[in-house]
């Protein structure tokens, strides 16, 4: 059913289908004042993608016409499908679809789709708010991964709960096979914190983190012939730590 409505500041031929949907045809001035109907001139009118070249020459019912669609090619639906809201493109519009649908393998609604296609905009897009931490780094997806989804998802299949995301095993390497792995995020901050060394010590005299003064001040605090109270408080510290220097209870290793 065709009727009229104000879209915006400006009457619009309308066609509502039998599903509610809507489709706005065209800007009612540029009809001058002609609203379509099967059988008038639908010449210059936009249909989706298509545009009403001339009215074909008549063999008997319905009547038909050329229309040049977007992507460049013809069709030649009758007036009552393009009135109708049925036909909006050359085909095109359905054939897109369709590849969509094929190269996801209509796995585009699965989590792990998203995953994929997250792992690369981080590594390749530079708008993306983590680029900087993982493609501003040097991190890539392999080129295998990178193009096909499928290949993706061969070899890691789906993530085992929710809660796991992908992870590298080794942050030096980027997302290739072997490299790969489901970890949660508790996993994940565990592989990513430095270990530690196997033999560890606490670092001695200067390297200490409570160190206040250095290994020179020490050689120089017993060169020194100042008394225990004067060098204390020209240094800043107190006169039995003076003492334990000079007397080498303290920083021992220095010679
Ligand atoms: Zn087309």
């Amino acid at each position: 059913m065709t009727c009229l409505a104000l879209i915006g500041d400006k009457f619009m031929s309308v066609v509502v289908r039998e599903n509610h949907s809507m489709y706005a045809m065209m800007d009612v001035a540029a009809l001058e004042g002609i609203m379509p109907r099967t059988g008038q001139d639908l010449t210059g009118v936009r249909f989706g993608r298509l545009v009403a070249l001339e009215k074909l020459a008549e063999k008997g019912h319905p009547t038909r016409w050329l229309c040049r669609c977007d992507c460049g090619e013809t069709a030649n639906p009758t007036g009552s499908q393009l009135l109708g809201g049925r036909v909006h493109s050359c085909g095109c519009i359905k054939a897109e679809n369709n590849r969509t649908r094929l190269e996801t393998h209509g796995m585009s609604h699965l989590r792990v789709y998203h995953i994929w296609q997250a792992m690369k905009n981080r590594c390749y897009n530079p708008n993306q708010p983590h680029y900087a931490r993982y493609g501003g780094h040097g991190v890539t997806v392999c080129d295998e991964w990178r193009k096909s989804f499928e290949a993706f998802y061969a070899a890691m299949g789906n993530p085992p709960t929710d809660k796991h995301s992908i992870d590298r095993i080794s942050n030096g390497r980027g997302y290739e096979p072997g490299n790969c792995r489901w970890a949660t995020a508790k996993e994940q901050a565990a592989n990513q914190r430095p270990k530690p060394p196997v033999t560890w010590e606490m670092p001695r005299g200067e390297g200490h983190f409570k160190a206040t003064i250095t290994e020179e001040m020490v050689r120089e605090i017993r060169a020194s012939a100042e008394r225990n109270c004067d060098i204390a408080r020209r240094i800043g510290l107190s006169k039995q730590s003076i003492a334990d220097i000079r007397k080498g209870r303290t920083w021992r290793h220095v010679t």
